[in-house]
């Protein structure tokens, strides 16, 4: 059964946290038999979460950005968030909930015009349910969105040489 009406949410800021609250967020709706559809822009490691969302049958899980993906951009990133968004598009008709992570990156970079995603929260389906995360979200997004949250960075393990851990960070 749908949501009667869909809200929008950005999980933005420094620390740790963002996807892993949209995740947890699909793992609530999927349990309540919403359709999830997680769209991860920019990364294109293999994630746990990946790993996890393949094997359930009812959660589509797809990696938009490139492998090897060092804050540099290219050309090829261009095409891929472009694909992303063509992705994006096609999925809010399909789901109930539609994660776009790391969305606000890839619109901090340029790959990706604000003015398309605004355009998506502002057509979406009355019952979807979107959340955008990433660091640096603009402010066009988060005057649309109906919960803002910015994980502010206390500490985290970076600072003292410890790097991200498998099955804990990614
Ligand atoms: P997570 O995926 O763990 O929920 P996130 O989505 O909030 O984290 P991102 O900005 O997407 O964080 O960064 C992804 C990776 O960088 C994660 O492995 C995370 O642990 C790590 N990370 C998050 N915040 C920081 C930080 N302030 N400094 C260094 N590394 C960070
Ligand atoms: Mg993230």
């Amino acid at each position: 059964m749908p949501l009667e009406k869909g809200l929008v949410h950005v999980y933005t800021g420094n620390g740790k946290g963002k996807t892993s609250a949209a995740l947890g967020l699909c793992m609530r709706a999927l349990g309540r038999g919403l359709r999830c559809c997680f769209i991860q822009f920019i990364k294109g490691v293999v994630t746990g979460e990946m790993i996890t969302a393949n094997k359930l049958s009812d959660f589509c899980f797809i990696q938009t950005g490139r492998p090897g993906y060092d804050f540099k951009v290219i050309e090829e990133d261009y095409r891929r968030a472009e694909e992303g968004m063509k992705i994006a598009e096609e999925k809010i008709k399909e789901f109930d909930v539609l994660v776009l992570d790391e969305i606000n990156v890839a619109i901090h970079l340029k790959l990706i015009p604000v003015e398309r995603v605004v355009k998506l929260i502002k057509g979406k389906p009355e019952h979807v349910e979107l959340i955008l995360t990433g660091r640096y979200a603009r402010r066009e997004i988060v005057e649309l969105a109906d919960y803002v949250t910015e994980l502010k960075l206390i500490k985290h393990p970076y600072y003292k040489g410890i790097n991200g851990r498998k099955g804990i960070d990614f």
